[in-house]
């Protein structure tokens, strides 16, 4: 009963085809709708509207120079947003769109500069996701949308993670469910016509590589400004609570404080941690990513004083889960 009435009063809406009628005519009229995609939950706004858009990094508390992705729902609208002079765009999006890749591409004067942080470029992708594809389609504007949490702290991959960081601060959430994908999209950029990685994401490097060859790669984990790709930061994706990679303190930490483990696979040895999660049983890191930012979630809410993580394989999707748990440990290292 209480539960209803809140989520009632928090605009979460399951994602039927009228509530996305509904939710289209917000973004028509300037307002924010949380919704989902295979990625991550997004916080959208009409990408044309610049004061549409600020609202978005108003509601995240997200610095202005972190520039955002425009979703759209049919291939050809690329062109109305960006310069799509070199070849292997096409190669690109035949394969991977719709999907969890981002391409950024010199932009055209529609796209405001409040989009792209005041940038020449602007970030493109075509969303795997019903939902997702037909609330663009009925607002028709490309949506403007970063992950629907609050600025620097866990992605959310369900309705309720995004009431949780913003609540009242978006007019309707579509719950979808769960994303599927769970990490953010791939970037690639180009820098003279070739083809860069600015960050890892839900296509793993090896499928986009069989594509471009083998692909220059510009980010890191420590760098403080990166003008290729603005918006990258030391710290990201952190819970609200210290989060660790395994070490040598781990079981001394157990004996005087509440601590969660979060294992890749199910865990053979279990040391006296208050909670433990493993991200796939057999250590698969598609499902793994999918799982991420759930047990991240649910650790950060279950009364820990500390999370211990163990990495996970840098393959496959496992070099886009430890650029986020990467960025996560670096808030609280020392
Ligand atoms: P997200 O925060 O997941 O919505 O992703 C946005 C990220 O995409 C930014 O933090 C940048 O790293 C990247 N990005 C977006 N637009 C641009 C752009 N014009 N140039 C370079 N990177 C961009
Ligand atoms: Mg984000």
């Amino acid at each position: 009963m209480f539960e209803k009435a809140f989520f009632k009063f928090m605009k979460i809406l399951p994602a039927s085809s009228e509530n996305i009628k509904k939710a289209a005519e917000f973004i028509k009229n300037g307002k924010l709708v949380a919704f989902p995609t295979e990625t991550v939950y997004g916080l959208g706004a009409d990408g044309l509207n610049p004061i549409a858009v600020s609202k978005i990094f108003e509601a995240k508390n997200r610095p202005t120079f972190n520039p955002l992705i425009l979703h759209i729902a049919d291939k050809s609208d690329l062109e109305k947003l960006a310069e799509t002079g070199n070849q292997l765009i096409y190669k690109l999006i035949d394969k991977f769109w719709p999907g969890p890749l981002t391409l950024v591409l010199p932009k055209k004067d529609v796209v405001p500069e409040i989009v792209t942080a005041g940038n020449p470029t602007v970030a493109v992708r075509m969303p795997d996701h019903p939902v997702a594809l037909e609330l663009i389609k009925l607002s028709g504007r490309p949506i403007a949308a970063p992950s629907a949490n609050a600025f620097g702290e866990l992605s959310p991959t369900t309705a309720q993670h995004v009431v949780k960081q913003l609540g009242k601060k978006v007019d309707i959430i579509l719950d979808g469910g769960s994303c599927k994908v769970g990490v953010e999209s791939t970037i690639i950029g180009f820098v003279n016509e070739e083809p860069v990685l600015l960050r890892p994401g839900g296509i793993p490097l090896e499928q986009i590589e069989s594509v471009t060859g083998q692909l220059k790669k510009h980010y890191t984990e420590s760098e403080d400004s990166n003008p290729l790709s603005p918006g990258r930061l030391p710290f990201h994706y952190s819970p609200n609570i210290p989060i660790r990679f395994f070490d040598d303190k781990m079981e001394t930490e157990t004996r005087t404080k509440r601590v969660g483990a979060l294992f890749f696979k199910e865990p053979g040895v279990k040391l006296n941690f208050a909670k433990i999660l493993f991200l796939s049983k057999n250590g698969d890191t598609k499902e793994a990513a999918a799982n991420l930012f759930s047990a991240l979630h649910e650790l950060e809410t279950s009364g820990l004083d500390l999370i211990y993580v163990e990495p996970v394989p840098e393959t496959g999707l496992g070099i886009a889960i430890m650029d986020r748990l990467k960025k996560a440990v670096k808030k609280y290292e020392k």
